[in-house]
Parts: C-alpha cells; structure tokens; sequence
C-alpha cells in the first residue's frame, strides 16, 4: 500500500512527502481507505504507530473535497490533555495548510481569548479537550451544531480521567448523522459501551 494509492490527493501527498514519510503505517493502510469511504472506525492503536496521521489525513482531505466556503467548524477532535491537543494540532500543521484548511488547539489552562478570536475568523477543524471545549460551547463562542466528523483519540485515557460525562454532552450537541472515529490504546467495557451508543456500523481495525 502506498498513499497514493490510497487516494490520497496531490497537495496532501506533497506535504506527505516533505514531512518525510516514505510508506504508511500499517494503522494508516488499514484506517484510511475506510475513513476516505466515510465509516466509523474503532481503532486498538497504541501512541507511536502514526494514528493520528491515520485520522488527520482522510479527514483534512475529506473537509477539502467537501468545502463550502462557510466558517463553522466542520470537524473536531477531542483529546485528554493539553500537551495531545498541542502535539496533534501540531502534527495537522503542514497537511492542513497544504490545503489550505484552518485549524485551532482548543484547552484550558490558558487565556481563552485567543482561542475566542481564532474562533471568530473561522475554523474547519477543532482539536480539543472536553472541558474549554464545553466552556466555550456553554459561553456562544463556538457553534458545533455542524461537525460532519468527530474523532475521539485516546478514549481509554479520556474515560480514565473522567470525561464520560463530558464526552456525551459534547456529543449531544453534535448532529446525529456524522462519522465517528475512535482510537485507543486498549478497549474496556466502558469503551465498548460508548461505541455502542455512538457509532453506526463501525469497522474495527486492531494493530
Ligand atoms: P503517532 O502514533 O501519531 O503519535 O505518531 C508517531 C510518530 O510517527 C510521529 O512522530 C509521526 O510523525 C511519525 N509517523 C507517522 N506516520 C508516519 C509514516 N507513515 N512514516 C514515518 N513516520 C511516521
């Protein structure tokens, strides 16, 4: 399997090409082909096999091929921690400006009046943790009511540190017909029960 000919579209195979990846990752073979078709995907994928690679690719080409010009954001990701909201808004950088799509790291700990105006020029893609995520929801900052995609990385973490709640509030605010991605390292009955709820036929892919 090469990127190529997994579909993945020109712009975002130069970016690939001068981030330096020679050949996908067996997650990256295995998961987007199928985000590209638009399934939800279950993923056992530990830190370190280029998972997010494997969902910010199909997403980023996704958000590209179906872009209509408007300023809500179209597709969010939701992490446990600050420093995995840095590092995958960090990792998107150069695949999402290849495009060009905007993107924004959203979490607490810091001023949120940056990320209010960021918000307020537009973004198409959210990664964030739950909880300033909520904040700027409850507050009008931030309209969700149009993600196409959510992704959830580090499930089993985010459930550790408590998140549940916030999670299923976040995703009541979501609409209903959407694509749904979850990576984990490991799959407890907790996840299991939350895939259950929220995902339509999802494929799963363990590596
Ligand atoms: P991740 O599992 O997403 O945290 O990625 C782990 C590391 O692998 C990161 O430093 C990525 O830049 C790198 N990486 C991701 N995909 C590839 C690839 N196809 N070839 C080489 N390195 C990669």
């Amino acid at each position: 399997m090469t990127f190529k000919n997994m579909g993945i579209i020109a712009p975002l195979l130069n970016a690939i090409q001068k981030t330096g990846y020679q050949e996908p990752t067996e997650i990256q073979s295995r998961a987007v082909p199928l985000i590209l078709k638009g399934h939800d995907i279950i993923a056992c994928a530990q830190t370190g096999t280029g998972k997010t690679a494997a969902f910010a690719l199909p997403i980023l080409q996704l958000l590209h091929t179906a872009k209509d010009g408007r300023s809500h954001p179209r597709a969010l990701v939701i992490v446990p921690t600050r420093e995995l909201a840095v590092q995958v808004s960090e990792s998107l950088s150069s695949f999402a400006n290849a495009l060009p799509l905007r993107h924004l790291a959203i979490f607490g700990g810091v001023s949120q009046q940056q990320q209010v105006a960021k918000l307020k020029e537009g973004v198409d893609l959210i990664v964030a943790t739950p909880g300033r995520l909520l904040d700027l929801h409850a507050q009008g900052h931030l309209n969700i009511s149009k993600v196409a995609c959510l992704v959830l990385d580090e499930a089993d973490n985010m459930l550790d540190m408590g998140f549940l709640h916030d999670i299923k509030k976040i995703m009541s605010a979501l609409p209903k017909k959407r694509q749904t991605l979850l990576f984990s390292a490991t799959m407890p009955q907790g996840i299991r029960k939350l895939t259950k709820e929220m995902m339509q036929h999802p494929k799963e892919i363990a590596v």
